[in-house]
């Protein structure tokens, strides 16, 4: 009794060791220190167990013991030492990164199980009068170690849910075990002896699955973690790529721009008559094809500040009618040309808050295209309405979630190309502003791509006008600055197209306000370079 006094103290704080040591590889200096004080109480007790009637008085057999005064200091003392460690086991649990967190759980279960199980040989069938497995209690101390072992060898392992069925099938085994080696007769010897093996090997391929699964899950995690560190990699590139074009077209619009005008100049025949008339024709095409360039430079850069949020969006009262009435009158000419009629006539006004040379890019891209992708005669009709939010809320989730069934190159054409706070609906209603053609139309497959940066429908019709795959690119950039959705419907070739896009109304402007004043801006924001003329369009 008094050796069993005298090292239980000094056991326990042993234990201390333990939940510190899996965490670290060293002592600390502190750490030392409270080992140190709590190894001198322990001695302490030691020799007081030995010192003749102060713990242990008498012991007549192991259940009758007469215990001495100080007693009970050495059993506060211990339950002291026990909550102390408790602490301890929870303080380093709690600070413990997530393998660490695993390999206490799995050294306190480890623990838990064999004071159970001691409990049990020990105690609780002695009580009953059943002493034969009592011999077990020092082995128990085995499965402790067992855990514990694991727990220190074992690599990262994979949650609690694995940890907790592990243990499940040790307690299953123990419970076994311990029924086989009570069994009276032969005929109990067999029969549990087949149940333990079977459990036994039914216990192993649980055991292995799991870690089959973990295996799986750390090639897994690896592979995200691959998955994520190209993903920044690619986001890099593409800032980069970004600067760059932003830079290049910047360094070419100044010559370009110098190109252009001296050759519009020339052509003016203000300093020099052009007398030759195939130079003149030379001189045109070249002329035009500089345009081209200027306009496409234009475009990339545009595409650029859009792209890194520094594009310059001044939003004002704007009357929508009076910017499609300007466009229609600068279309003049070209639609006129091309036999198409532009139909708007509506005495209302539609005020919005919006940037107008933006707005009126786009409508001019819109109708342009119209223009352009008419190959008869026809009509081109454009309506101006409100509707609820709600409604046009509903029509795009809906577009959304089809969307997410397509290819990823596919969903880009109706992501977000500006910061996600613009995507934010605002007011109770929306301007649908419609501009619809008996054009060349557009075959179903195409319509998901058709907002994708430099998407050209691969028609020979298309292919003969010029273009470049950016007009409508931009147009849903500019179009979701405004807090608006852009989207076409075309019930396929030679059948028209009808291309609808949104905008707030002016009863939403404080709306407006409040929800860009959280958006970050850019410290040199610029205006679109050389919006698009309507001429220029087609
Ligand atoms: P661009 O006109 O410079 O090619 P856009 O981005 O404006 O670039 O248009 C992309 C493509 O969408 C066009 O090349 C054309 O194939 C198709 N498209 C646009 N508008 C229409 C329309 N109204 N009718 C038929 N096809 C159109």
């Amino acid at each position: 009794m008094k050796l069993i006094f005298a090292f239980g103290a000094l056991a326990i704080v042993s234990l201390y060791i333990w939940p510190y040591s899996l965490g670290h590889d060293k002592f600390s200096l502190r750490f030392k220190y409270l080992l140190a004080f709590l190894y001198l109480t322990a001695i302490f007790f030691s020799f007081v167990s030995f010192s003749d009637g102060w713990l242990v008085r008498n012991v007549y057999s192991s259940t009758n013991v007469v215990l001495g005064e100080f007693f009970h200091f050495y059993a506060i003392y211990l339950t002291i030492l026990i909550i102390g460690l408790l602490f301890f086991i929870f303080y380093a649990y709690k600070h413990a990164d997530f393998s660490l967190k695993q390999k206490i759980l799995l050294s306190v279960i480890g623990f838990s199980l064999f004071i159970l199980t001691l409990l049990t040989v020990s105690l609780i069938l002695p009580s009953f009068g059943y002493y034969d497995l009592a011999i077990l209690d020092s082995s128990c101390t085995l499965i402790f170690i067992g855990f514990t072992g694991y727990a220190i060898v074992s690599k990262e392992l994979f949650d609690t849910k694995v940890l907790l069925t592990e243990a499940a099938v040790f307690i299953v085994m123990i419970a076994l075990f311990l029924l086989l080696i009570s069994s009276q007769n032969p005929q109990d010897w067999i029969l549990r002896g087949i149940i333990f093996l079977l459990s036994v090997y039914g216990g192993y391929l649980i055991i292995k699955s799991v870690h089959v699964e973990i295996n799986k899950n750390e090639q897994l995690k690896d592979l995200t973690q691959q998955l994520a560190q190209a993903n920044a990699h690619l986001q890099d590139l593409d800032k980069m790529k970004t600067e760059f074009v932003s830079l290049a077209s910047h360094e070419l619009l100044t010559p370009v721009s110098a190109i252009e005008g001296y050759l519009s100049m020339i052509l003016d025949e203000k300093i020099v008559p052009v007398a030759d008339l195939k130079l003149k024709e030379y001189l045109d095409r070249v002329y035009g094809s500089a345009k081209r360039l200027a306009r496409l430079i234009a475009d990339m850069l545009n595409i650029s500040r859009i792209e890194e949020g520094r594009l310059l969006v001044e939003k004002k009262e704007t009357d929508l009618g009076e910017l499609v009435k300007d466009v229609i009158a600068e279309l003049k000419f070209k639609s006129e040309e091309r036999q198409q009629k532009i139909v708007f006539d509506t005495p209302e006004t539609f005020q919005s808050f919006a940037d107008p040379d933006k707005i009126k890019e786009i409508i001019i891209n819109l109708v342009g295209n119209s223009i352009k992708y008419s190959a008869k005669p026809g009509t081109i009709h454009i309506g101006i309405q409100a509707v609820p939010t709600q409604t046009v809320k509903d029509f795009w989730d809906k577009m959304e979630a089809e969307a997410k069934k397509r290819p990823l190159d596919e969903q880009e054409a109706i992501s977000s190309t500006v910061n996600g706070f613009y995507r934010q609906f605002v007011g109770d209603e929306q301007y649908l502003i419609q501009v619809k053609d008996e054009g060349i139309g557009i075959p179903k497959e195409e319509l998901p791509k058709l907002f994708k940066k430099f998407h050209r429908v691969g028609d020979f019709t298309t292919a003969e006008s010029q273009g470049t795959g950016l007009g409508l690119y931009i147009s849903k950039a500019l179009v979701e600055l405004h807090h608006g959705r852009i989207w076409v419907d075309s019930k396929g070739h030679d059948k028209g197209s009808t291309f609808t896009f949104t905008l707030p109304l002016l009863k939403a402007k404080e709306e407006i306000i409040k929800v860009e004043d959280n958006i970050p801006k850019k410290g040199d924001m610029k205006p679109l370079a050389k919006p698009m003329t309507a001429a220029e369009e087609i």
